[in-house]
Order: C-alpha cells, then sequence, then structure tokens
C-alpha cells in the first residue's frame, strides 16, 4: 500500500446535492483504502455561488457612487463551500472514515487583500500534516482564505481548484486530483464540439494558455501553482466509480517532457468575456499610448490585444484594445476622460466579440500554424477583427456570433477530432 498524501477536490455539480456528496464519500473512502492521507478540497453547491453574487449585485456592491464592499462580498460567496465541507465530513464519518472540516481561516489559508481575486500567500501545512498523517480526511472549504489581519477573502472565480492545488503543494501532496462533470481535459470544450478527444496529457505551459485564453476546466492560477511548484494535477469525472480510477484514468497536467506523442496544435480555446474599446483619429505623437494605458492601468482594467493603425488622414492613427466585458463601461468612462486630454475623435465600445485561440506548444518549431488557422476561418466567412500571438498561441477576435462555428473549424483544420 502506498502510504502517501493525496489532494482530492470536487466541483461544484460533483457536490449539488446529498446524494452525489454520498458519491464523494464513496470515492474518497476508496483512496483512504488505498492508504492515501487524503485532504479534500471542494466548492459549493452548482450553482449557490451564482446566487450569493447576485445578492451582492442587489445589495448595491459595484453600484457606481457607493462606498467599496469587496471584502464583504467575499463574506457572503464564501459561505457556499462552508456548507459542503460541513456536509462531507458528516458523511464520511457516517461511512466510519474519521474527518473534519476547516474554513480558510482555521487553516489558515493567508491571502493577500484584493478582495473577489486574492492571491494565497501562505498555509502553514502543520495542522494539515499532523491531522492526515493520524488518519483523519481534513475537508477543507475551498474559494476561500484570509488576510493578514484576519479578514475573508476569496480567489475569484473556480478558485477551489487554486485553493487545491496550493493544499496539495504545501502539505507535499503526490498528486492532486481535480474531480469534475467532464472526465478529462478535452482538446477544446466538449458542450461546443461533440468532436472532441481527451487529452491524455497536456504540458503546464498549454494547460496555463487553455485556461487563460477560457477553458474554465481549471482555474489559470491554479495552474500557475501547479507548474511553479511542480504539483502533478489530474483532471477526472467525479462520476467514475470508486476504487476504479487507474494510471489511464482522465488528463494528466505535467511536464511537457512527460508527453510522448507530439502535436503542433493541442487545443481551441475561446471566451466571450471580452469588450473591444476603438480610438478613432488619435494624433499621432509620441507618448499618447502611454497616456491610454497608464490612465487603465490606474484603474485596474487589464488590456488584451492591441492593434494601431493609420488613419486615411495625415497625422492620425486609430488603436482598438480588448478589456474583460465586465471592465467595459469603466473602460469606455476613462477613454472619455483621457479624450479631453488627448483629444482622439471617437471611441466606440463593441461587447458582441469573442476571441478564440489555438494552443500548441509544437507552433515553437512548426512554420505554417497561423497560415492554417486564417484560411479555416476564411473558408467559413468569419472575418478577424484582431490578431495576437505569442510563443505557444494564436488568438483572434471574431464577431461574437461566430464563435461556435470558428472553434468547430479550427479544431477540423488541426485533426484534433482524429488525435
Ligand atoms: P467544476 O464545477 O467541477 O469546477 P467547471 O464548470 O468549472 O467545473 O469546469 C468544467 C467545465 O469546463 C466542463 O463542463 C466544460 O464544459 C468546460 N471546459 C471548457 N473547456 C474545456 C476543455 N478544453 N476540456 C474540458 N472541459 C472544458
Ligand atoms: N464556488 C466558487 C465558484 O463558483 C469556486 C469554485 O467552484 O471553484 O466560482
Ligand atoms: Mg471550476
Amino acid at each position: 500500500m502506498v502510504e502517501s498524501r493525496l489532494v482530492m477536490k470536487f466541483g461544484g455539480t460533483s457536490v449539488a446535492d446529498i446524494e452525489r456528496i454520498r458519491r464523494v464519500g464513496r470515492l474518497v473512502e476508496a483512496e483512504v483504502a488505498r492508504g492515501h492521507r487524503v485532504a479534500v478540497v471542494v466548492s459549493a453547491m452548482a450553482g449557490k455561488t451564482n446566487e450569493m453574487v447576485a445578492w451582492t449585485d442587489a445589495a448595491g456592491r459595484a453600484a457606481p457612487g457607493l462606498p467599496e464592499s469587496d471584502d464583504e462580498y467575499d463574506v457572503v460567496v464564501a459561505s457556499g463551500e462552508q456548507v459542503t465541507a460541513g456536509l462531507l465530513a458528516m458523511v464520511l464519518r457516517n461511512m466510519g472514515v474519521p474527518a473534519k472540516s476547516f474554513l480558510g481561516w482555521q487553516i489558515p489559508i493567508i491571502t493577500d487583500d484584493a478582495h473577489g481575486k486574492a492571491r494565497i500567500e501562505d498555509i502553514p501545512p502543520e495542522n494539515l500534516t499532523a491531522l492526515m498523517d493520524a488518519g483523519t480526511v481534513a475537508v477543507i472549504a475551498g474559494f476561500q482564505g484570509r488576510t493578514p489581519e484576519g479578514r475573508i477573502t476569496t480567489l475569484g472565480r473556480g478558485g477551489s481548484d487554486t485553493s487545491a492545488v496550493a493544499i496539495a503543494a504545501a502539505v507535499g501532496a503526490i498528486r492532486c486530483d481535480i474531480y469534475t462533470d467532464v472526465d478529462g481535459v478535452y482538446t477544446t470544450d466538449p458542450r461546443i464540439e461533440k468532436r472532441a478527444k481527451r487529452l491524455a496529457r497536456i504540458s503546464y505551459e498549454e494547460m496555463l494558455e487553455m485556461a487563460s485564453l477560457g477553458a474554465k476546466v481549471l482555474q489559470t492560477r491554479s495552474v500557475e501553482l501547479a507548474m511553479a511548484h511542480r504539483v502533478p494535477v489530474r483532471v477526472l469525472s467525479s462520476f467514475t466509480e470508486p476504487g476504479e480510477a487507474s494510471a489511464d484514468t482522465g488528463t494528466i497536467v505535467c511536464d511537457e517532457e512527460e508527453i510522448m506523442e507530439k502535436r503542433i496544435v493541442s487545443g481551441v480555446a475561446f471566451s466571450r468575456d471580452e469588450a473591444k474599446v476603438t480610438l478613432f483619429g488619435l494624433p499621432d505623437t509620441p507618448g499618447v499610448s502611454s497616456r491610454i494605458f497608464s490612465a487603465l492601468a490606474e484603474a485596474h482594467v487589464n488590456v488584451d490585444m492591441i492593434v494601431q493603425s493609420k488613419a486615411r488622414t495625415a497625422d492620425h492613427a486609430n488603436m482598438a484594445f480588448t478589456v474583460g466585458r465586465r471592465d467595459a463601461d469603466r473602460a469606455l468612462e476613462i477613454m472619455r476622460e483621457v479624450q479631453k486630454d488627448i483629444g482622439f475623435e471617437e471611441v466606440a465600445v463593441d461587447a458582441d466579440v469573442a476571441k478564440v485561440s489555438v494552443v500548441g506548444v509544437g507552433m515553437r518549431s512548426h512554420v505554417g500554424v497561423a497560415q492554417s488557422m486564417f484560411k479555416a476561418l476564411a473558408e467559413k466567412g468569419v472575418n478577424i477583427q484582431v490578431i495576437s500571438t505569442s510563443e505557444i498561441k494564436i488568438s483572434v477576435l471574431i464577431d461574437a456570433a461566430y464563435t461556435e462555428l470558428a472553434v468547430r473549424a479550427l479544431h477540423a483544420a488541426y485533426g484534433l477530432d482524429q488525435v
């Protein structure tokens, strides 16, 4: 028997009701029976966090001109995980498996004070390892932590993945198993393309790009942490039978060197969470971009893709950039302010856009990958508005109405249905 520490994480659909929590209990029991010393991280029941976020909106959290309440937002939305942690510990005890629940502050999971999107700074492992090694399952509420001053924080949507990987790193777990409603990481979101294929392995770098470009199967920050601490992560279905998971189950996120099959493109990701801001008739002089982007940075508005081109009239330029859809109104306000200062002609915001990306480490050593992408989109009549590339990804901004068409066309163009 392997006497080693294992972290198991269960997402919202996996703990959506008591019957499913019992099923989770059996999966945990099976790993304990195999000799693992287990810590479990749970999400809130499916839909609960959304419901609570809506309450905080109704209470005026994001209303302009009202005092900021981001710390109270965290107090509200962190509560869903408290319920599932307690219920799972109860279910495990009733099955004869010693278990004890923990909230973020009780461990403690120490984060910075960026409420709503806090980053984990420290997890002293002693309490957890002592408990786990004594044979008790630690059931931990995901998504939450506390500031050094003791205020509750949350880690951003999907943050329980990050709680799980951070705990796995802290306790020196042999692996972090992320149980969800799909049986692994696919070549694209299987809800959009039925022909998507499960990848047996994917590199940390590719998974990081896939996640940050919209594949929500893992929170981006969780992949960053896994990569930094070299935690092997496995994504698998919580509908697996207890004790059935073997080395071939799910998808392993690991070092590139551990992957035998070499693909040029591993996956297609998309995000509808984008808005395009276009500035027309900018003065074409040094310092203009600097003023625009420092104003956005000061307001903590993240900018992603940027293009600038010469306008038809001499001494003028046009610029387009993308921001998160939630930031679109704020970006427009800021641009109106900047307009008074630098005097461009017009600003327009378009939220009906989507970013579609292809990702693969093979791009480093192959030419023509971008060309195949543009050709596949052209054949479907999809117009490209903005392009951005990095070493292992190419992204295009398109009309949101064509998202699914574009994803399927690219999936086929790179032969991903045959992986
Ligand atoms: P959980 O509640 O377990 O955290 P999420 O809803 O956050 O689950 O993530 C799982 C979902 O991610 C899947 O249902 C799937 O629709 C979506 N997804 C997006 N891209 C991918 C991909 N490339 N592979 C697998 N799932 C993906
Ligand atoms: N419950 C949180 C959310 O819905 C965290 C998570 O599920 O990972 O975002
Ligand atoms: Mg998730």
